[in-house]
């Protein structure tokens, strides 16, 4: 088969298998394309008639049907983009979510604002938001924990990959191994789905520890909210992104644990999706 032929068949096999719409079908199997071949997308317009030679044809062969049982394209090919930078993943991280590069933007806006200067993020599994507030704000000091030594090894390789100097980073289960330490803003992107959520089935490849919280979801981002407050400077910040009908519960947990100038932002989709308090 050439790939026009290949294009136009897996796009469909992936629409029926995972329910996929058109537009998303055609660009994951494009993207499993260009990483077997080494390509771009232009190439793949270009030589609609290219055929593959065995050895590509068993590569492609074998992410298409990992795709095909669900398996994300990230794990795939390893690597997935956030905030511009293209970040390693494997399966025991989370796949960074587009969603999330709210979070990192009103770190920064707050960071510019108010003269930050320590930043924590806390459970960074592939060091996503730390690695990119740390790249955008050179002059900052930025900590990164997690309890999971193996996502902390991938977090590390990235932040070498992509050259970061102003980050340090910690095995730590939320704040046990912080000690005295104190930060002008604590943020994080916590497990925060429902124990028995049926969207579980379609996060089946990704590490449960980094997704789900508990009956109520809330579990990890009570434990969160109740201790940032010994780890901020006066007037610091906690930032939390959290599932889109929690935002009400996440500023009363952040009400009763004395925070000020409660407020929640709204994502890509227009649901409130980050909270934040003032110590
Ligand atoms: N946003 C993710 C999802 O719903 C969940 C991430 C998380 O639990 N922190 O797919």
């Amino acid at each position: 088969m050439n790939l026009s032929e290949i294009m136009r068949q897996d796009s469909n096999r992936l629409k029926e298998a995972l329910g996929l719409d058109a537009d998303e079908a055609r660009i994951e199997v494009q993207c499993l394309l260009q990483a077997v071949l080494g390509v771009n997308r232009a190439y793949l317009m270009t030589w609609p008639a290219r055929e593959l030679d065995a050895d590509e044809s068993s590569r492609y062969s074998g992410f298409i049907e990992r795709r095909l049982k669900g398996e994300p394209v990230a794990y795939l090919l390893g690597e997935r983009e956030f905030f511009g930078h293209a970040f390693r993943v494997t399966p025991a991280t989370l796949i960074p979510r587009p969603d999330t590069e709210l979070l990192v933007e009103l770190t920064l806006q707050r960071t510019d604002e108010m003269g930050v200067r320590r930043v924590l993020d806390m459970g960074t599994g592939s060091g996503a938001i730390a690695i990119s507030v740390a790249l955008a704000r050179p002059c900052l000091e930025v900590v990164a924990l997690d309890a999971s030594e193996a996502a902390l090894e991938v977090a590390i390789g990235n932040a070498r990959k992509l050259g970061v100097r102003n980050l340090r980073f910690l095995k730590s289960d939320w704040f046990s191994s912080l000690e005295g330490e104190r930060f002008d803003l604590v943020v994080s992107n916590p497990p925060y789905i429902e124990t028995n959520d049926h969207h579980l089935q379609d996060l089946r490849f990704e590490p449960a520890s980094a997704l789900v919280s508990g009956m109520d979801g809330l579990d990890d981002i009570r434990r969160i909210v109740a201790g940032a407050r010994n780890h901020l400077n006066p007037g610091g910040w906690l930032m939390l992104e959290h599932g889109y009908d929690q935002a009400a519960n996440v500023r009363d947990l952040m009400r009763q644990s004395g925070f000020a100038e409660i407020s929640s932002s709204r994502d890509l989709a227009g649901m409130e999706r980050v909270s934040m308090g003032r110590a």
